[in-house]
């Protein structure tokens, strides 16, 4: 019997420190985030903060950024952690992507000095947490058209409007928002204690339950100059954090579905019907082959797009084949799983609903996969189809 992710042995692929470190967040996802995951997801309540303090001690806040406390490690390592965390959730590797690939790395490339020292270090410990907000209630795909403006006020500017959708806010200090100057769009770093910011927390997900999700709203909220983030001019700003945080999410998919896979078959291997085990029967065995057939190109696909980043050649449009590809094929191996399961498939004694449930989120936010369809298909022939 071979684990599903060993099937080609491609872990030969990776070096001894990338294994080492992929090992060590899989323990502290063995220890603390499996044991409890399941109750969390229940409840719609996870110890946010604790479990940043936790990954900030072993360097998974911002781990691929360098200086400032943030641990420098490679697009690869970065990826695998990313894997390991959502297998086992989507919430938690959420929590990451948000704090380290959208807050935090919009801070350490578009940041003044000021802005770099004074929250990067905290945030790589985990003591502070950040959230990111670009969606707002009537612009999702099209950020483009946002509203939320800042006009100055002498030095001073004043914020006003809503962000949908963010994850962290009701658990962060400090937020960043893009809005609408008279020069086009740009970020501010808002501490979320400031009067005129209101954080409403989002009820009511069936997806992504142990995530916190807010709604954010400011009203003439009075920022110092020094608040801007002075590197961030125009749109393609937020969008190369999103280039950032959907790397990740091409990794982190990959987590959700080897965590199907593996239950599947370590079900299917027990349990019996018509006197034999379910592994036994050729129906089931063609639905494993196929998912773990995927499994091992979407981890080819993802290792590529890291060594591409590790030399410096990522683009865009490649993530976004990468993004589509993986969710879409994670989301498609969670359902088929789910099958393997029959009606033990929808309990949550099992991670496979959840995790099916997550992914529906992770099809949708970073680019839904309509919009990375678009993008792909704008390099493929010249022409954009967005509008
Ligand atoms: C759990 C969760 C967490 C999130 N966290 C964050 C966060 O931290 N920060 C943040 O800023 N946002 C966040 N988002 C928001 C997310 O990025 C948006 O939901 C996403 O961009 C899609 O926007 P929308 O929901 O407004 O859908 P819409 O843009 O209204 O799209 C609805 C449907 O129409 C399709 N569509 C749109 N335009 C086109 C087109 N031109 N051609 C064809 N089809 C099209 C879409 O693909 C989709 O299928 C989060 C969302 C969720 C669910």
């Amino acid at each position: 019997m071979t684990d599903a992710i060993e099937l080609l042995a491609l872990e030969s692929l990776l070096s001894a420190e990338e294994r080492a470190f992929a090992d060590s967040v899989r323990r502290l996802v063995d220890d603390q985030v499996r044991p409890h995951v399941a109750e969390w997801y229940e409840s719609g309540r996870a110890p946010v903060r604790e479990l940043a303090r936790e990954l900030g001690k072993l360097g998974l806040l911002g781990a691929h950024l360098t200086g400032y406390g943030c641990a420098g490690v490679s697009a690869v390592a970065y990826g695998l952690s990313c894997l390991e965390l959502e297998a086992g959730d989507s919430g938690v590797r959420s929590l990451v992507s948000v704090q380290g690939s959208l807050a935090m790395f919009a801070i350490w490339k578009f940041g003044s000095e000021e802005q770099k020292q004074h929250w990067l270090p905290r945030m790589a410990a985990g003591e502070a947490i950040g959230c990111f907000g670009l969606t707002e209630p009537d612009h999702g795909s099209d950020p483009a058209g946002m509203t939320t403006r800042a006009v100055r006020d002498g030095d001073d500017w004043l914020l006003t409007g809503t962000k949908m959708w963010i994850t962290n806010a009701p658990v962060a200090e400090l937020a960043v928002i893009w809005a609408r100057v008279e020069q086009g769009i740009t970020g501010f770093v808002v501490p979320l204690a400031e009067p005129g910011v209101t954080v409403n927390e989002i009820g009511n997900k069936m997806s992504l339950r142990a995530s916190a999700t807010g709604e954010l709203v400011f009203d003439n909220v009075r920022l110092p100059a020094s608040a801007q983030l002075p590197g961030a001019r125009g749109l393609k700003a937020p969008l190369s954090c999103l280039t950032e945080a959907r790397y990740g999410i091409v990794w982190g998919a990959l987590g959700a579905a080897r965590d199907c896979l593996e239950t599947a078959i370590s079900y299917t291997r027990n349990r019996e019907q018509f006197g034999r085990p379910l592994a036994g029967f050729q129906l089931t065995q063609a639905k494993l082959a196929d998912m773990a057939l995927e499994l091992q190109k979407g981890y080819l696909l993802a290792l590529h797009l890291g060594r591409l980043a590790d030399a410096g050649q990522l683009q865009p449009e490649q993530v976004s084949v990468g993004k589509l590809n993986n969710v879409r094929e994670a989301l498609a191996i969670a359902r088929t799983c789910r099958t393997l399961l029959g009606a033990n498939g929808i309990s949550g004694e099992y991670p496979i609903m959840r995790h099916a449930n997550n992914l529906e989120s992770v099809l949708t936010y970073e680019g839904t996969s309509e919009v990375h369809q678009l993008v792909i298909g704008q390099k493929l022939t010249g022409l954009s189809a967005f509008a």
